[in-house]
């Protein structure tokens, strides 16, 4: 393992233009389970319960949905960053990142200190929720406000519209603008670190094969094998935090 983070740490020196891509992995050690591990979110909800489809056709489905979200909200809302947020935005801080891009709907590199305009989120945020109707945003703390008061099923209160939390769901499609911005980075980064993600999601999951066809260096940190392991230069299977910890420490210290 040193030895991978040595190799890890001299690509980060030799590069000027890092991408971080993180997944769910990044926030596990907050105490933000991930989708697929033990213990995660899909082992306690079916995800076909959570189509866009369905969310927009059906007050039952709608139902369903706000109950695992105010149940999600909690500790995604008290979480801290963890020490592999807390790294990544210390590459900034060096001048090394080019952007991080996540999957993650959590805030928490941005509260980790990376600054928001480095952060392309490609899967949205869940701090925020917005009318599908006419718009209207809201807090979403607000609107956890109104779940808690017992509210099942939150409607816009300016036009009765349905409202929705600003993530992406499945079978809706990727925000544009970020999903274009992540591919042509990728396509002009020189290393590519993948953080936390098992890589299945697309087409999120393309982004570092993107990267390193265009000839970065591809990193891959992540507790299990991936499906990309065998495109990358370096790869880790170990925790995030501990990972890039030890990874800092060496770019600050030799
Ligand atoms: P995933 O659940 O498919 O994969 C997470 C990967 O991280 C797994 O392979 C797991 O082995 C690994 N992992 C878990 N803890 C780790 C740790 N401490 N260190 C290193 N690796 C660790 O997640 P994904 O690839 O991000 O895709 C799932 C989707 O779930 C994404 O769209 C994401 O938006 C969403 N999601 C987000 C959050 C969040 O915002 N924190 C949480 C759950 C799911």
């Amino acid at each position: 393992m040193e030895e991978l983070i040595r190799k890890i740490t001299d690509l980060i020196r030799n590069s000027q233009k890092v991408i971080v891509f993180t997944g769910a992995g990044v926030s596990t050690e907050s105490g933000i389970p991930d989708f697929r591990s033990p213990g995660g979110v899909w082992q306690k909800y079916n995800p076909e319960d959570f189509y866009y489809q369905k969310f927009i056709s059906s007050e039952e489905s709608r139902e369903k949905y706000w109950q695992m979200s105010r149940e999600f909200y909690e500790p995604l809302k008290n979480a801290q960053p963890n020490a592999a947020h807390q790294a990544v935005a210390e590459l900034e801080k060096m001048g090394k990142l080019d952007c991080v891009i996540t999957q993650n709907i959590d805030n928490l590199h941005q509260r980790a200190g990376s600054s928001p305009q480095k952060v392309i989120e490609l899967h949205g945020t869940a701090v925020s929720v917005s009318c599908l109707a006419c718009r209207k945003k809201y807090t979403r703390e607000e609107i956890q406000s109104w779940l808690v008061r017992g509210v099942k099923v939150p409607q816009c209160d300016a036009c009765g519209g349905i409202l929705k939390p600003d993530t992406v769901s499945f079978g809706q499609s990727m925000p544009a603008r970020e999903t274009e911005e992540a591919f042509h980075r990728a396509r002009n980064c020189d290393l590519f670190i993948v953080i936390g993600s098992s890589l299945v999601v697309q087409p999120a999951a393309s982004v570092p094969l993107e990267a390193k066809e265009a000839g970065a260096k591809l990193v891959i940190i992540n507790r299990e094998p991936t499906y990309h392991d065998s495109h990358a230069d370096v790869v880790i299977h170990g925790s995030a935090g501990e990972v890039m910890s030890k990874v800092l420490k060496n770019l600050k210290t030799s």
